[in-house]
């Protein structure tokens, strides 16, 4: 077979990325080298089926959206049949090409699948090598979704926290403090790109948990309170076990008082949680908005600052820095990108 050693080589540089995103780009640009379909289409879509994301590889290179235009009919049909037979399913279109569509992966809020539209029909062994190109990307994403996930909890670990937070740095709105959001009209705040929350949390008298009743109940609690995280977070809210018994919450909210909120319900939430034996259990939470000019080290270092005073001040409680900056209860500490602190 001449595309053999074409695709061995393909295969080596399709595992070793780590990067999801570019790990699907580059499946698609391997799957169009090897079969020069028309185009070849990644689409991410939820459990109702409603399409989320496209990315597309055609000759003239690749295109990808979010939250698509209209997809057309028959792929959105084809879609449809192949996660009915849970099987590959290939149909002809309108304009005579012809439409393969392979389900690739079924992670718990989205699934992912593979279209492709060429002029001549897939040959059979064509097929049975997309399917072994597919297999082997089924298998390294859940070694990298395996790596990136925490074992106990299965929330993002550490590590990903690492690698995630500057993106969502580099995502993050311009504006700096309460203050200015709160003086900004909604359409501007908009316009100046989205606003993420930081939250740092940290179980209340964790260590007595394990003093009186012993590890595999502290242990109990830590998967509890995961899933009480789950159900209190949004899908797109990243959630990660950031150690021992610390937890951060990334979210997406319009203004502080929307962090507020979602910040307020998952306290609330634990707080009336009944954990087997234990009974009852608090978190102390400490919150900052991540904007751009933010370095990493800042984000944390405010967030735990905002904790700190929670703890001091009663625990069971949700802080945000900017508002113990500004009422004057914390000190305010300016950041250089050298990483140097002074105080202000
Ligand atoms: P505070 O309210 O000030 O946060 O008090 P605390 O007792 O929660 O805080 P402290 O930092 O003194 O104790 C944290 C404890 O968490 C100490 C450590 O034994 C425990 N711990 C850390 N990781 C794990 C884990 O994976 N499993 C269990 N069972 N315990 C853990
Ligand atoms: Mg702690
Ligand atoms: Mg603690």
């Amino acid at each position: 077979m001449s595309s053999t050693p074409h695709l061995l080589d393909r295969l080596a540089t399709l595992t070793s990325i780590r990067d999801l995103e570019l790990l699907e780009f580059s499946l698609l640009k391997t799957v169009h080298e090897l079969f020069r379909p028309e185009q070849a289409t990644m689409i991410k879509y939820d459990g109702s089926g409603e399409v989320k994301f496209t990315m597309r590889y055609g000759h003239d290179g690749c295109h990808e959206s979010l939250k698509t235009k209209k997809e057309q009919p028959e792929l959105l049909s084809a879609i449809r049949m192949m996660r009915r037979i849970n099987a590959p399913y290939h149909s002809r279109l309108a304009n005579g090409n012809n439409l393969s569509a392979f389900p690739i992966l079924d992670f718990q809020s989205l699934s992912v699948c593979l279209i492709l539209e060429s002029r001549r029909p897939g040959a059979s062994n064509d097929i049975k090598l997309i399917q072994g190109l597919l297999q082997i990307y089924r298998n390294f994403c859940h070694l990298i979704e395996d790596a990136q996930r925490d074992q106990l909890t299965g929330l993002l670990n550490r590590k990903t926290f690492d690698e995630s937070i500057q993106r969502v740095i580099g995502m993050s709105s311009s504006l700096n403090t309460t203050f200015q959001i709160q003086q900004d009209d909604r359409r501007t705040h908009e316009e100046a790109g989205s606003c993420y929350w930081l939250g740092l949390i940290d179980i209340d008298n964790f260590k007595r948990i394990n003093d009186t009743l012993g590890h595999i109940y502290g242990d109990e609690v830590l998967l509890l309170m995961s899933q009480v995280m789950r159900d209190s977070f949004r899908e797109s809210d990243l959630l990660f076990r950031f150690g021992g018994e610390e937890f951060v919450v990334v979210t997406e909210n319009l203004d502080i008082e929307g962090a507020k909120t979602a910040f307020e319900r998952f306290r609330l939430k634990v707080d009336q949680f009944d954990f087997p034996q234990v009974g009852q259990v608090t978190i102390s939470l400490g919150a900052v908005k991540v904007t751009s000019a933010d370095v990493v080290h800042a984000v944390l270092d405010k967030a735990d600052k905002a904790l700190y005073y929670a703890k001091q001040n009663g625990k069971n409680i949700v802080c945000f820095y900017d508002e113990l900056v500004n009422q004057g209860l914390i000190e305010s500490t300016q950041f250089t990108l050298n990483q140097d602190i002074e105080l202000f």
